[in-house]
């Protein structure tokens, strides 16, 4: 036999090591070839009577991360396809594989030297013993459901027998991980050693132990604290349950699928248990939600944190300075994020108060971070030590980056160009945080367009994840590779968009938002229009995003963009309400009133809304006004691709779930558009556009598409 991905060696003493050690590969991950080797070696192990035991461990700095990227792509496209039968044999195969695994008659223990996730974990709940290094980058959990699936290779079932029920939903419903004394503390481990003692400890336990019996395989096993029928436990289903509703809103089919193993399978025989918990995983891999997640939050936002728009052939570049003009609230988190990552900055603002006001927003930050123990002063100090908050741009000669923050103006943003062009080195890259001003237009104020580029960060900068990059038409490779590369340093999440007026993100929630206002208008119940979009998945009602924002922004920004843009603006829906808002002076959260009233008890939606727009006698059914927010989304998202202003499908989903909070279980606009069917898609836009005006219609590229049995994805994705 050609070991290849597991190295197996038997010592003096007759114990087994299986090194996972997938050549090729940064990370062990499970497929088809490394389960063919697992299962060859415990044949092995099993018929040579001179093996006593085994210790499952790795060779490379993780344990185990899961499943692979690349072939759990082809395998949700592949799945799709296949008939029950197959799809219940392809999803029980890891199942029935750590089965024989701890029962075929030898103990094993894992040796967890590194981070055990998902598959990964589930390996070592499949040993008899499990010993974790106390190394930083220890952690084990199992975050399937992160991404709309389960731990389905008896994960709902062996971590319930083994710390009970309730103590294992933290970890099954949300994915939570623990490095090795925390784990220990919970039962995740058994043991935690020092790292240069793993192995000699996983030998010393199998030296000890013959016994190879799962606790669970022993007659008259109990679940620690009970099985589901019990008093203590049962409640916790019912209540969970209704907690759970409350929070997804039905819209997410795994953690109630993993409730329902919990439920069902904690009732049998291990074995049994282990067949419903196939069964539900079966039906998670064949739904849209687990394909939409799994394609968006983990294979493509994987691939695009790789670079997959970077061009090739341009030199790796390390952003050592960073300028920053403009110390306000986003100039200040890019800041932090940039300090904390290693970068010197120099924070360029006004006036030195303004400017020191921007790095006090750090100061802030950090020391919040010391006082929770999450991290040391020393640390905080050299942080802060990087940011130079100043006036002066000649300190900026030597800078290998610029970002620019200050505010949304036009002239304001040429004047900084102009101070900048004056100063920095010829290869410099000069970002703009812009929101919606079109790149290629802020580019004219500069000598050297060709390295003009748009860094759209989110707010609070220093923690949401997405960048959007955008390309302005003079924009060279070189800028784009090297504002890729410095987003990488940030660790950040990059999405790639072509130049337009809102990009990407900023147009898909502002048709959203525009059209939930329009709704007020229309006499559509404001109770009814932000419960409708919380039930549909968004993370805050249209009209309390919109007091948070203020509605004084809200108005500017609307006069700015027909100030701007006079020969293609067209006043959105949401323009008289905003401006009937404004003149009554309910200008928002901040002044105490908007759309909401707002006290030190919390907030109540303004009753006096319906003297000047009355309600309907008729209100629209939830059912058709939740589509009618996530279709408004996926139009104009499919409008974006039409107009070219996305480079691909993925950029969109990626930008819609971590930039502006579409929700997530939909996989983005297109994995959701994909899941519908473009007919149907089509056919329900049409519809609801009938209903409710012309935004929701769908464009000519969606029609085409559904004439043609194309999808956005997978075989039949579109050239
Ligand atoms: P802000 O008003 O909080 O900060 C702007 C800062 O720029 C102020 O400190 C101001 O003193 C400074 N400034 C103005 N003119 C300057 C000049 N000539 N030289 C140096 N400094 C100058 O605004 P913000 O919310 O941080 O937004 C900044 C930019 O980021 C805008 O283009 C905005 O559209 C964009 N943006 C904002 C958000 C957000 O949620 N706030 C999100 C993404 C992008």
């Amino acid at each position: 036999m050609n070991h290849h991905i597991i190295r197996y060696e038997v010592d003096a003493q007759g114990i087994a090591t299986l090194t996972l050690d997938y050549p090729g590969k940064t990370m062990n991950v499970i497929d088809q070839a490394f389960m063919d080797e697992l299962s060859a070696c415990i044949e092995r192990m099993k018929s040579d009577a001179s093996v006593r035991g085994g210790i499952i461990t790795s060779g490379k700095d993780s344990f185990v991360a899961g499943a692979d990227l690349l072939s759990m792509e082809s395998n949700i496209d592949a799945m799709a396809e296949m008939s029950v039968a197959e799809l219940l044999t392809s999803c029980a195969s890891l199942s029935r594989l750590l089965r024989q695994l701890e029962s075929f008659g030898k103990p094993m223990v894992a040796a967890i030297n590194g981070m055990a996730l998902g598959g990964g974990y589930e390996i070592c709940l499949a040993c008899h013993h499990r010993i974790a290094a106390d190394a930083p980058g220890v952690l084990v959990g199992l975050p399937e459901v992160q991404v709309g699936l389960l731990a389905g290779a008896g994960g709902t079932q062996r971590l319930p027998r083994m710390i009970g029920i309730q103590a294992s939903m933290p970890f099954l419903l949300e994915g939570k991980q623990l490095q090795a004394v925390k784990a220990k503390e919970a039962g995740l481990v058994d043991e935690v050693v020092a790292p240069d003692q793993l192995m000699a400890a996983a030998r010393q336990w199998l030296l000890a132990h013959d016994t190879a019996v799962q606790p669970w395989d022993v007659k008259g096993f109990r679940i620690p604290g009970g099985g589901p029928l019990d008093p203590r436990v049962a409640p916790g289903f019912v209540v969970g349950n209704t907690l759970l509703q409350a929070k997804t809103f039905h819209n997410l089919p795994a953690p109630l699928a993993i409730q329902s193993c919990l439920y069902e399978g904690c009732q049998l025989p291990i074995d049994k248990g282990l067949r419903v918990e196939s069964k539900y995983l079966a039906m998670l891999s064949r739904d849209p939600v687990a394909r939409g997640m799994i394609r968006t939050l983990f294979v493509n936002k994987a691939k695009a944190e790789k670079g997959m728009h970077r061009p090739a052939g341009i030199e790796t570049f390390k952003c050592r300075k960073l300028g920053l003009i403009g110390a306000g609230m986003m100039g200040a988190g890019i800041a932090l994020v940039a300090a904390q990552r290693g970068i010197e900055v120099v924070l360029i603002d006004r006036d030195q108060a303004a400017a020191d006001k921007g790095k006090a927003y750090s100061e802030k930050a950090l020391t919040k971070l010391v006082d929770k123990g999450r991290q040391s002063r020393e640390k905080a100090d050299a942080i802060l030590a990087r940011i130079t908050p100043s006036t002066d741009y000649e300190l900026l000669r030597d800078a290998d980056m610029v970002v620019e923050a200050v505010f949304e103006d036009r002239a304001v943003k040429a004047e900084v160009t102009r101070r900048l062009d004056a100063v920095l080195a010829p290869d410099c890259v000069l970002a703009s945080n812009t929101s919606a001003l079109p790149i290629s237009l802020l580019a004219q104020a500069s000598s050297r367009p060709e390295r003009f580029i748009g860094l759209h960060f989110f707010s609070p900068a220093d923690k949401m994840p997405l960048v959007e990059v955008i390309r302005g038409k003079q924009t060279s490779d070189v800028a784009l590779a090297r504002a890729l590369d410095f987003v990488a340093q940030l660790k950040k999440t990059p999405i790639v968009v072509n130049d337009k007026r809102g990009f990407f993100t900023s147009r898909f929630i502002g048709a959203f938002v525009d059209d939930a206002i329009g709704m007020v208008a229309e006499g559509i119940a404001p109770a009814l229009i932000e419960n409708c979009a919380r039930h549909a998945g968004m993370p805050v009602g249209p009209l309390a995003i919109t007091d948070e924002l203020s509605i004084d922004l809200s108005k500017h920004a609307g006069e700015a963009q027909a100030r701007e843009f006079a020969a293609e603006y067209k006043p959105g829906r949401s323009v008289p309400v905003i401006n009937k808002l404004f003149e009554l002076g309910r200008l928002g959260r901040k002044a105490g009133k908007g759309f909401y009233d707002y006290d030190d008890s919390g907030k109540r939606l303004w009753s006096g809304l319906a003297q000047h727009y009355p309600l309907k006698e008729s209100q629209p059914l939830a059912h058709d006004l939740k589509q009618r927010i996530l279709y408004v989304q996926a139009v104009e998202g499919a409008r974006a691709m039409e107009e070219g202003v996305l480079l691909a499908p993925a950029d969109g989903d990626i930008g819609s779930i971590l930039g502006v909070g579409f929700p997530a279980y939909t996989g983005g606009p297109f994995c959701f558009i994909d899941g519908v069917g473009l007919p149907r898609f089509v056919a329900e836009a049409d519809r609801l556009a009938d209903l409710f005006g012309e935004q929701l219609r769908p464009p000519q590229l969606l029609r085409d598409m559904a004439a043609n049995g194309q999808t956005f994805y997978g075989k039949t994705a579109r050239a």
